[in-house]
């Protein structure tokens, strides 16, 4: 009767001992609003950008970005909206982006990369955002301290208040202090940051048995990260699909994630598996998960410290 309960509350996210972890929704459309809404996300913690520029000759107008993200604030009046900037290229690739033929996309111009080379869509775009008012703004596939920096400067100078990076790649992570010290918050992007950790292109079925988010390599660059932003007293979410498996939730939480962002039809079972435990118990379950060395082996030691996921 408990678990049944627990499955259907709502409310804001938390571990048993009363430990917050806003569970926010990842949005790629303003189809998935109502689905945010209905699910009790408290937030949004991924907005992709990508389904305005999509099937069409040219970028959006200002106008019609605007009215966007206002409907996104719109839905969660008071929560937070994390709105992501254009991340074209490699996997969404976008015809009138257009890249110099690239051997490797997902090692090209993608992401913030791509977004620089063309700088009258990002200014359209951060203007967009910053007439829609209070959102939060990321940039994917950032990899350095200076790409962060340089991006944070382009926000602010167009007066967004709020601006974060997506760690995504090994070197962001490994070196997450040094981003953290350019920007307000950071998002680790778990499906990215296992393709370039492992060398597996996420696209490609031959390699996707790579793709397990209990590897302790993701875990370890997960703790790197949250550990540097627990450091500089900075929010660090996962908007990854590692943050919708309830027993990885626990044990994002562990490692010191600070909010979790994930499919709304995934945030039932997450809030419920957080609930039946305590911070502790997430850390326990963290450490032991990191102890091992395979995926497999990581699942079944954390499962073990987390009794309430049954
Ligand atoms: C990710 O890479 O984990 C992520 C959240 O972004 P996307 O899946 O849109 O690349
Ligand atoms: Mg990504």
């Amino acid at each position: 009767a408990r678990q049944a309960a627990l499955a259907s509350w709502t409310g804001p996210g938390g571990t048993a001992d009363g430990h917050p972890v806003p569970l926010l929704a990842n949005v790629g459309g303003p189809a998935e609003l109502d689905a945010a809404v209905a699910a009790g996300a408290e937030g949004i913690g991924l907005y992709r950008t990508e389904f305005l520029y999509l099937d069409r000759p040219g970028p959006p107008s200002a106008e019609e970005q605007e009215r966007a993200y206002r409907a996104a604030l719109e839905a969660f009046p008071g929560g937070k909206v994390v709105v992501r900037t254009l991340d074209g290229g490699a996997d969404k690739p976008l015809a009138f982006l257009p890249a110099a033929a690239e051997p490797n996309p997902a090692l090209g111009e993608r992401g913030l990369r791509r977004f620089a080379r063309h700088p009258e869509v990002m200014d359209v775009q951060l203007g967009a955002l910053a007439a829609a008012g209070a959102v939060s703004v990321m940039a994917p596939m950032v990899a350095t301290a200076e790409e962060a920096a340089w991006f944070a400067g382009e926000c602010r100078d167009k007066g967004l208040t709020d601006v974060g990076v997506m760690i995504e790649v090994p070197s962001a992570a490994l070196r997450a202090a040094d981003l953290l010290a350019r920007v307000d918050f950071v998002s680790i992007g778990t499906n990215d940051l296992s393709q370039y950790a492992f060398a597996a292109d996420r696209q490609l079925g031959a390699v996707s048995g790579m793709h397990d988010p209990w590897q302790p390599a993701l875990l370890d660059l997960i703790a790197t990260t949250a550990y540097a932003a627990a450091r500089a007293d900075k929010p660090c979410g996962v908007c990854g699909e590692a943050a919708a498996d309830p027993a990885l939730a626990c044990v994002l939480v562990g490692l010191g994630v600070s909010s979790l962002s994930m499919a709304p039809s995934a945030l039932a079972a997450v809030r419920a598996g957080l609930a039946a435990h305590t911070l502790e118990q997430c850390e326990a379950a963290a450490d032991a998960a990191r102890a091992r060395s395979s995926a497999a082996e990581a699942r079944e030691e954390a499962r073990a410290h987390l009794p309430g996921l049954g």
